[in-house]
């Protein structure tokens, strides 16, 4: 069964249309953070960022930094940050928000941790 980001793809949804090129389409989120809230989807359908080959992943970069120009220049905004989540829609896709300031971005509350936790976890990583 296609994403409905597939079918926004294939015009079977309408959607805000900002830029496109063969391989990626962008259009403006339906639920923004803030005004000129964009997504950047790669046309392949697949579901998560870091099982795309690696051509198809640095083209994805690179269209996000094309559409990332537009966003900032259309908005005026001084920083356009970025994400990717994916738990809502299966299908890969990098949100741009353009914003003014830090408060334009909500960043989930932060954790306390220990010195030892930290070490713990930094070995972890490092060895898997
Ligand atoms: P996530 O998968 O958690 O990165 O979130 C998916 C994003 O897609 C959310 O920000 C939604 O607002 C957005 N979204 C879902 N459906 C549509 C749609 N039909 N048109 C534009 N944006 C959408």
């Amino acid at each position: 069964m296609s994403t409905i980001f597939s079918k926004i793809i294939a015009g079977e949804i309408p959607s805000y249309k900002v830029w496109e090129d063969e391989h990626h389409f962008a259009f403006l989120d339906i639920n923004p953070v803030q005004p000129g809230h964009t997504l950047v989807v790669p046309k392949q359908e697949i579901d998560y960022l870091f099982d795309m080959d690696d051509a198809a992943y640095a083209a994805l970069w690179k269209a996000v930094k094309t559409v990332e120009a537009k966003v900032r220049k259309a908005t005026s905004a001084k920083r356009v940050v970025i994400d990717v989540v994916g738990y809502e829609v299966p299908h890969v896709h990098v949100h741009l928000v353009p914003t003014q300031e830090l408060s334009d971005y909500p960043v989930p509350p932060r954790k306390n941790m220990e010195p030892a936790e930290f070490e713990a976890l930094a070995k972890q990583i490092a060895d898997a």
